[in-house]
């Protein structure tokens, strides 16, 4: 706990402005700063409280000797000139999320979730999964819920479900769960860490101070995960989706204790890595206790997380999913691989300069792609280059539209734009929204 500091908080966004609100109320003396201009509501409330705002483009010139500790967004590198300044005159370095677990209640158990992909889909089934128990459960994290935000409200004897990002691992120390679960590692983030290596052994931090009392689940089809994990000190489980496991598949069904919890085809959301996501989620519910009618019913229901192979809507027979979180080719081949039906594909966005070549053995099933945004005639060359019929126009309405023009009853139209948004709108979910929209909007 944190009482009577003088504590510095950099970053202003949502997390930034919880910790900063949650200290103040235990005596510490608290100064928050951003480099960018804030909303005069924000800076008036903390102010009222009396939380110092400073906007300051030289962040380094605000870190002196006199204060105990600094709490960083998760996406201010460790080489920023504060943080180092800060290392360098021996200041703890911590986050929102290692701050807010002092004030947790003690007899609560913490289920964190963490790995390269699926971690808000997994969190969030699991989360949902959980609720059905006649328990109080709450979910913070990355997810877009700081703990700071709701450590007050939490009950005792609740179950917290956390999702946790390497950006937000990489400074935690004393933060441990009960229950960590990797999903996957694959080579991303490196610039931010340095190296996959690095990046790696910052996700092991999801197992610090692990004992025997703690569960670990991993995925046994994950080298790296395997090889990352040799020697923790937690009981180890493993789902797989290609061999008996603690939970797998096998013959479309998944499998938990020699016993079918629930066959695919009743799962609403598609995709093996959406099975990946749910065995996980039927894992943890089962070591709760939640019961196979339970999880039948949420997952037969559940449409998926916005924006990651949501399903929109089925008109005349065409099923419509949003897929705008797709902003790479990895994600765009992960929807491609997730449908067997005759696919008509909506991609363009930002242009990186980055081919789409790795896209191409993913489109035997995709006959039509249409493009829009900056990349779009590099995605019809694309296309054309693999015998796929092209379509180029503008923006996302006229790709909606003629899209669905074009299609056939059984036929998915799929937006996975495999490119950022940023070229036509502010964020992701902005080009979902837009797109659901659209697609509700036909007749
Ligand atoms: P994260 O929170 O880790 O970014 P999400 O659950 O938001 O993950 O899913 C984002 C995208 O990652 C999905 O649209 C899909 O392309 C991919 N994905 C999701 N789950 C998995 C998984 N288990 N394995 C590999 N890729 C996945």
């Amino acid at each position: 706990m944190f009482k009577n500091k003088k504590i510095l908080v950099l970053g202003m966004a949502r997390s930034g402005v919880a910790i900063a609100k949650l200290l103040n109320k235990y005596q510490n003396e608290i100064i928050i700063s951003d480099i960018k201009e804030q909303e005069e509501n924000v800076i008036e409330e903390l102010e009222v409280l009396g939380i110092k705002v400073v906007i300051e483009e030289h962040q380094e010139d605000l870190v002196n000797e006199s204060f105990d500790v600094l709490i960083k967004n998760p996406a201010i590198r460790k080489d920023h000139p504060a943080i180092e300044k800060a290392k360098s005159l021996g200041i703890p370095v911590i986050n929102e999320i290692e701050a807010s677990f002092f004030y947790l209640p003690k007899d609560i158990l913490i289920v964190g979730i963490t790995g390269s992909n699926g971690k808000t889909t997994t969190t969030t089934i699991t989360y949902e999964l959980l609720k059905t128990l006649n328990r109080p459960v709450y979910l913070a994290g990355n997810i877009g819920i700081p703990l700071a935000s709701i450590v007050e409200e939490i009950k005792e004897n609740a179950i917290l479900v956390m999702e946790i990002s390497d950006h937000q691992l990489i400074d935690m120390k004393n933060f441990k769960t009960n229950i960590s679960v990797l999903t996957n590692l694959s080579e991303v983030h490196t610039d931010f860490h340095g190296s996959y290596e690095a990046y790696k052994q910052v996700k092991k931090y999801i197992f610090n101070h692990h004992t025997n009392n703690d569960i670990s689940l991993l995925n046994q089809e994950n080298q790296d995960v395997l090889e990352l994990t040799k020697d923790i000190s937690s009981q180890k489980y493993y789902f797989s989706s290609k061999h008996p496991a603690d939970i797998y598949l096998e013959n479309d069904k998944i499998i938990y204790k020699n016993e079918e919890v629930i066959d695919i085809h009743d799962i609403k959301i598609k995709g093996m890595h959406n099975y990946e996501n749910c065995m996980v989620a039927i894992f943890i519910a089962k070591t709760f206790g939640v019961t196979n009618e339970a999880i039948q019913k949420f997952l037969s229901a559940f449409k998926g997380v916005e924006h990651r192979i949501e399903y929109v809507r089925t008109l005349n027979g065409r099923k419509f999913y949003n897929d705008s979180k797709a902003t790479n080719n990895e994600s765009t081949i992960i929807a491609l691989k997730s449908f067997l039906e005759d696919t008509i594909l909506i991609m363009g966005g930002l242009d990186r300069n980055i081919p789409f070549d790795s896209i191409a053995p993913y489109l035997t099933h995709v006959k039509r792609i249409l493009s829009y945004g900056e990349t779009k005639d590099k995605i019809r060359s694309f296309a054309e280059e693999n015998h796929v019929d092209s379509v180029v126009v503008d923006t996302l309405e006229e790709a909606t539209k003629k899209a669905y023009e074009m299609s056939k009853e059984g036929d998915v139209i799929l937006l996975s734009p495999a490119c950022a948004s940023w070229d036509q709108f502010k964020d992701f979910e902005v080009r979902g929204d837009t797109f659901k929209k659209l697609v509700n909007e036909l007749k």
